[in-house]
């Protein structure tokens, strides 16, 4: 029934986009390539887990049945890199003299342990009913401090979020920091009268990747175009009823399977006289670090332009046929594909969620921070979407409608890029 529906929805989606565009596309395709992502088989292609792996390796057939080249020297379309990882292995809590039950109290540190017994030096603080959580959270981590913090239960379905997500391993980069604070949270209305906390971690090493493909520009091979969205999520969560797999196949499978079909548009067409560079990256939801790598093994100056694509499978908020831009004034690449969309009644907007903090959030911040035009596409409505980072993130919740004119839209939005026409202007790089 399903797969009727979607069969429908394609045949009806060629007829709604204007056919002056001229694309060779496969829609049937971009149907067969978010199944295949957001099937419960990729189990939610979670960090270090067999099911990123077969997401990696299905990527890497899509990227070469394409045409793609490797990136130089490299025999795979995979990057590599090596990512520590910290799983508590012990956390007790202890709150007014009694053990907290497991579900009620987590630890986030990079210490291999951690003895408080009523410290004078550990801050106290709350997330109490009625903060915006995740903006409280911030917050509270980015002060640095050691702290214990009292998570009003009103919040018992982001503490539970947060707690999963914790206690199925952290990812950092390079090593661990010495001087990072560690943090406690408890979920629990009041502030305890006394506390003690004793925590042990277990740091281990794994790979992780990237993948990457190419397609060499004509004639100005060293300036490059990137095309990109993240393939992980948050694999296996807390279950809801008899479901425990998160398949993101909004977040970020949607993105991904833009970037292939871009891959297979831009080769067909053969005429790109820039490189444009195809990559879809590992750990975006553990704290960007496949984009992070990625960054760091190319000059920032010879990047053009970037276009990540995060979750585009349902209607913006703007309606059909339009997509939003993060930090849409930071460069005017948001307005030249605008302009080179003019024609087709697509529109690109700016970012309607600026207290979201979306343009530092996603897998652009790197290189927009490096002053490279890099920005993010979206349509997802993120202030209000239930399924937003649950097991509900299903195929059967997206419409292939929207994900198909979106690639379209871009594929035309960023003609004049490639072809050296237009460059948009540079970012001013953040100083650290
Ligand atoms: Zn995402």
């Amino acid at each position: 029934m399903i797969r009727l529906l979607l069969c429908f929805l394609v045949i009806f989606s060629s007829c709604a986009v204007k056919k002056d565009t001229q694309l060779a596309m496969d829609e049937l395709h971009v149907e067969k390539v978010i199944n295949t992502l957001a099937a419960d088989e990729m189990f939610g292609r979670g960090v270090f887990t067999p099911g990123i792996d077969s997401a990696a390796n299905f990527i890497s057939r899509e990227f070469k049945s394409a045409g793609l080249k490797m990136l130089p020297n490299s025999d795979s379309y995979l990057q590599r890199f090596n990512a520590i990882q910290v799983r508590p292995s012990i956390c007790e809590i202890t709150i007014n003299g009694e053990v907290l039950p497991e579900g009620n109290a987590f630890a986030i540190s990079e210490q291999t342990g951690l003895n408080w017994n009523e410290n004078p030096e550990i801050i106290t603080k709350s997330i109490v009913s009625g903060d915006n959580f995740r903006q409280r959270y911030r917050e509270i981590i980015s002060e640095n401090k050691d702290a214990i913090v009292y998570v009003n239960e009103a919040f018992s379905e982001e503490f539970n979020q947060l707690r999963h997500h914790i206690q199925g391993g952290r990812i950092l980069s390079g090593q661990l920091r010495e001087g990072k604070a560690s943090y406690i949270f408890v979920l629990r209305n009041e502030v305890a009268r006394s506390f003690r906390v004793n925590y042990a971690g277990a740091v281990t090493t794994g790979r992780l990747s990237n993948v990457i493909g190419v397609l060499p520009g004509k004639s100005r091979p060293n300036e490059y175009v990137v095309f990109s969205a993240h393939y992980d999520h948050l694999g296996v969560i807390e279950p809801v009823g008899q479901d425990s797999i998160a398949n993101g196949a909004d977040d970020d499978a949607s993105g991904v399977t833009a970037v292939i079909s871009l891959a297979n548009i831009f080769a067909q067409q053969h005429n790109n006289e820039r490189t444009l560079i195809f990559v879809t990256f590992t750990a975006e939801e553990s704290g960007g670090f496949g984009s992070k790598y990625f960054s760091e093994q190319l000059d920032p100056k010879d990047v053009v332009a970037m276009i990540n694509i995060e979750m585009i499978g349902k209607d913006s908020k703007f309606g059909p046929n339009t997509l939003y831009i993060t930090g849409f004034d930071k460069s005017d690449l948001g307005k030249i594909m605008q302009a080179n969309a003019k024609r087709t009644g697509f529109a690109f907007h700016p970012d309607p969620y600026p207290d979201q903090n979306l343009f530092y959030r996603s897998d652009n911040a790197t290189l927009a921070a490096l002053g490279v035009p890099a920005h993010t596409a979206s349509t997802s409505q993120i202030d209000q979407d239930k399924f937003y980072h649950t097991v509900k993130d299903e195929l059967q919740t997206l419409d292939i409608k929207n994900i198909i004119s979106s690639i379209k839209a871009i594929a035309i939005g960023t003609t004049s890029i490639i072809s050296g026409k237009d460059t948009p202007t540079r970012i001013p790089p953040l100083k650290n």
